[in-house]
């Protein structure tokens, strides 16, 4: 048994669940031990949550090499997440229905486990990097289209739980049809998925959606496709802003690494769309691609774990 409470450090098994990969690394008292992993979060015959299991292997086997004991696991996953219960309750683009994820985390490492949306968690990194930011929108955008939102320095959840879910937003009338059921969600537009999918329907050639994001100015395809996730976008902000009027937009996710070729016309979109007020600050995320997983190593501190039935002190 580790030594007592106070002595031992905090150490967190962080891991951050995409649809497209699954990030995670170890936090020894807040700062991040190893370079951490990144694993394809579907792989051969393998599930979403086999990557994850495997992913947390690596993570505990790596912190226990280097002389340290986990303490804690912290995750962040898209989708309807509950992270009173440990719940996540629908995610499409993972393939989980009300799937138990904190407890069977617990169950199969031994480690209290907690978890929450993955914009969320994003969120909580980007106040620990700018403490006096209070109200802001941060929209992750990957391989859906999400968005947390900080008000008065509080995370809005929502009755549900679902507060944020700005990628089901109807954005085009008679749109592309969504995996949600409705047509013209602003996700089947703007996430970094749809760019590539749709540049590659138009007849376009592309390997990867930064692959399109450079030909923006160069080829009328992209520029087409890149116009319409940005139209989506700014459709997707004025209706935050109008409803919340936060200070600052944090993108982050994905297609923000295109920086100011998604900035600059997003920018000078919403402030067409907003011309009967200030537009809010727009801007990329300040804790960088690895929020999502920053925030899930605070997770600890932040949120008890309600259904832990394991001591911090089991083995
Ligand atoms: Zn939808």
């Amino acid at each position: 048994m580790e030594s007592g409470q106070g002595a031992a450090p905090s150490v967190v098994l962080a891991v951050d669940i995409g649809g497209t990969t699954v990030k995670g690394s170890v936090f020894v008292d807040g700062v991040e031990l190893i370079p951490g992993r990144t694993v394809p979060t579907f792989e051969g015959p393998f599930s979403a949550f086999d990557a994850v299991l495997e992913l947390v292997s690596g993570l505990a086997r790596t912190a226990r090499a280097l002389g340290y004991e986990p303490t804690t696991i912290g995750a962040g996953a898209p989708g309807l997440v509950d992270a009173q219960t440990g719940l996540v309750r629908y995610a499409a683009n993972l393939g989980w229905t009300d799937l138990p994820l904190a407890r069977l985390l617990e169950e199969r490492f031994s480690l209290p486990t907690s978890i929450d949306h993955d914009a969320r968690t994003a969120a909580r990194a980007e106040m620990a990097a700018r403490p006096t930011l209070r109200d802001f929108v941060f929209i992750p955008i990957g391989t859906g289209v999400s968005s947390a939102v900080v008000s008065a320095g509080k995370t809005v959840i929502g009755a549900r739980g679902q507060a944020g879910e700005l990628g089901h937003v109807p954005t085009i009338p008679n749109g592309r049809p969504c995996s949600c059921g409705q047509f013209g969600c602003l996700e089947t537009y703007a996430s970094a998925s749809a760019v590539l999918a749709g540049y590659i329907a138009a007849g376009g050639t592309a390997n990867s959606t930064a692959d399109v994001a450079k030909l923006v100015g160069k080829d009328a395809l992209a520029d087409e496709v890149w116009s319409d996730a940005v139209n989506a976008l700014a459709t997707g902000i004025i209706m935050l802003t109008a409803t919340l009027d936060p200070a600052e937009l944090i993108v982050g996710g994905g297609l923000s690494a295109a920086g100011p070729v998604l900035l600059d016309p997003l920018r000078e979109r919403v402030g067409q769309l907003l011309g009967w007020r200030d537009s809010p600050a727009i801007s990329t995320s300040h804790a960088g691609p690895r929020a999502g997983l920053i925030g899930a190593a605070l997770l600890d501190t932040t949120v008890q774990s309600s259904f832990s039935h394991m001591s911090q002190e089991s083995p």
